[in-house]
Order: structure tokens, then C-alpha cells, then sequence
């Protein structure tokens, strides 16, 4: 049976093991598989030439080189756009721990920024490593593949969910078998892999802040409705909740959100478990463990730190 129809959670490597590496890199992802993670995330965006590549931004100058190697090809708004550069062109930067405004890291505690001749991976290249070491190692650690920024990828006349299920079917992992879940943060584009793709994946809508502006053509509020969560039971398979979702603005009284979508069969994957960068106030990583798994009974967590959280459930619920 599938880890993901089992009763014991799952572990979603987010974007490998990102506490450690930096995120998205063939380390971090090898990092994570053998950190016992059950899934690995891949976020993808396009390259110029329509490849899927893993990364999280539809811009390059947080994690990469690129305003060094590239430095004419910022846009007006002096950002670098993933989607402005071919995959071999993509293929020559250098991959970095992310960093902010000044070039500072985001995560002082981790890896630092410097370079180690890390190129973005490609989706095919990520699925070559990670049935690469499912053989060695004996797994099945499965793909969790995040569909970024679906309508800014339309407007530039690429069909995001069509190239990445293109490149699933290459390698037989676009069947009711193979242990891999879709994510967006567009219900549309959830619908569309539904109903038009006819895909046998399971789907998992992930549910924003509206102030984020992550994409204003969804009501994220309305979607956490007892009428919203209707909707997304008819395309959608689970939902990857914001961690704060779950508690009241008090962040001790659990929201009605887990047992409402629970009710709903939708699982419920939240985001993101930081040992660095606590949520909801608690003060260790194993007390935000307990509140996820424990508490409020969610069926996974995406994780930075893929050892602990695997740790945490080995020992609550069997290895
Ligand atoms: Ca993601």
C-alpha cells in the first residue's frame, strides 16, 4: 500500500533537506532520502525553452549567481527571471543558501553562502537521483511537486501542469501507482489536472494568506470555509494549510480547519516545520511535533529538517 494511504504521517522533505543544504540542490535532496524522508519536494518552475526546472522562485538572484554571470539580463524591476534564460544557460549559474535584501542569509544558523559548483536541477535529473537511490537504498521515497506561479507561466505561453505531467509520463510516474503528489497554490490549475489532464495523482491545494498576494485571482480565506473546503473536496485530494491556520489568532485553540477538512477526506499536509524559525510561539521543534501530530492528528508535514520530524514519528507511531 502507499505510505500516503497509510495511518502513520508522512514526512515531506521541503525542498530537500533545506536546514542543511541549500534548498533544492541534488545535496539537499540526498540529504533528505537518506534522512529517512518519505517524500521529497519538488518546486518547479520554466526555463525559456519550456524545461521544468527545481526551484522555488520565478526569480534567480536569492539562490543563485546569476547578477555575476548574467549581469545585463535583469529586467526592468531589476530581478532575474528563471523564465528570461534557457536550461543551459540556467544550468551555468551556481546555487547558493538563500539569501534577502543586502545579501544577508535568511536562516543565519544554516549553511552558509558560498559556492560549492551546485547547478539548478532539472525535474528529470531529480527523478533520475531519487529512483537512483530508491534502488541503491532499497525505498520508495516518493515526489511531492509543487506548480509555481501557474498564471504567470501562462502569460508567458507556457502550460506548467502539461510540461511537468509530460515529464512524469517519460519515466511511467504519471499512473494511479506511482508515489507522487501534485501542489498548487491555484485551484484552477488543480482543476484543470483533474478534469481536462485527467491526471491519477493525487492533488493537494495549498492554502495561502490573502495578504500575500501569492496569487489574487484565489480567496484563500473563502477556501478555508466549511463552503470552500466543499469545493476543493470535488478536484482536490488534500489540503497544505500555512501552520498558523490551525490554531486561532491565540495559537493555543485548534481552528476547526483539520477535523472540517478531515471530514471532507481531505488530508491535511501543513507547512512548514522550521527547528530555526518556530511557528505558533512554541519552543522546540518536538513541542511543534506534538501539536501537528499529536494534537491535532494531521496526516504530514512539510519539514526543513526531515531527521527530526522523521525521528519525532518513528518513535510515536512505529518505524
Ligand atoms: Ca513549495
Amino acid at each position: 500500500m502507499p505510505k500516503a494511504y497509510s495511518q502513520k504521517p508522512i514526512v515531506i522533505a521541503h525542498r530537500g533537506a533545506s536546514g542543511y543544504l541549500p534548498e533544492h540542490t541534488l545535496l539537499a535532496v540526498t540529504a533528505a532520502h537518506i534522512m529517512g524522508a518519505d517524500y521529497i519536494e519538488q518546486d518547479i518552475v520554466l526555463s525559456s525553452d519550456g524545461i521544468p526546472m527545481v526551484m522555488h522562485d520565478i526569480y534567480l538572484d536569492t539562490t543563485t549567481d546569476v547578477a555575476t554571470q548574467f549581469p545585463r539580463r535583469a529586467r526592468a524591476d531589476g530581478r532575474y527571471y528563471a523564465i528570461d534564460f534557457s536550461a543551459s544557460e540556467l544550468k551555468q549559474l551556481s546555487v547558493t543558501e538563500r539569501s534577502g535584501s543586502n545579501d544577508t542569509p535568511v536562516y543565519p544558523g544554516r549553511f552558509p553562502i558560498i559556492p560549492l559548483g551546485m547547478e539548478i536541477p532539472t525535474l528529470k535529473e531529480e527523478i533520475n537521483l531519487i529512483n537512483g537511490l530508491n534502488k541503491s537504498r532499497g525505498t520508495d521515497t516518493g515526489f511531492y511537486i509543487e506548480l509555481k506561479a501557474p498564471r504567470f507561466h501562462r502569460d508567458a505561453g507556457f502550460d506548467i501542469a502539461q510540461a511537468v505531467i509530460t515529464v512524469l509520463q517519460a519515466d511511467n510516474l504519471h499512473c494511479e501507482h506511482a508515489n507522487v503528489y501534485l501542489q498548487c497554490f491555484d485551484d484552477k490549475t488543480l482543476q484543470y489536472l483533474r478534469e481536462t489532464l485527467e491526471t491519477p495523482l493525487p492533488l493537494i491545494m495549498l492554502i495561502a494568506e490573502n495578504s500575500w498576494q501569492e496569487n489574487s485571482a484565489v480567496d484563500y480565506d473563502w477556501l478555508r470555509t466549511h463552503e470552500g473546503l466543499d469545493y476543493i473536496a470535488q478536484f482536490a485530494d488534500g489540503i497544505g494549510p500555512w501552520l498558523p491556520q490551525l490554531y486561532k489568532a491565540d495559537t493555543i485553540t485548534p481552528s476547526d480547519l483539520v477535523v472540517e477538512a478531515k471530514g471532507r477526506g481531505l488530508k491535511v499536509h501543513p507547512y512548514t516545520i522550521r527547528a530555526d524559525d518556530l511557528a505558533l510561539g512554541v519552543h522546540t521543534v518536538d513541542e511543534l511535533h506534538t501539536r501537528m501530530f499529536i494534537d491535532l492528528g494531521v496526516d504530514g508535514v512539510f519539514s526543513d529538517f526531515p531527521d527530526k520530524t522523521r525521528f519525532f514519528i518513528d518513535n510515536h507511531f512505529g518505524i
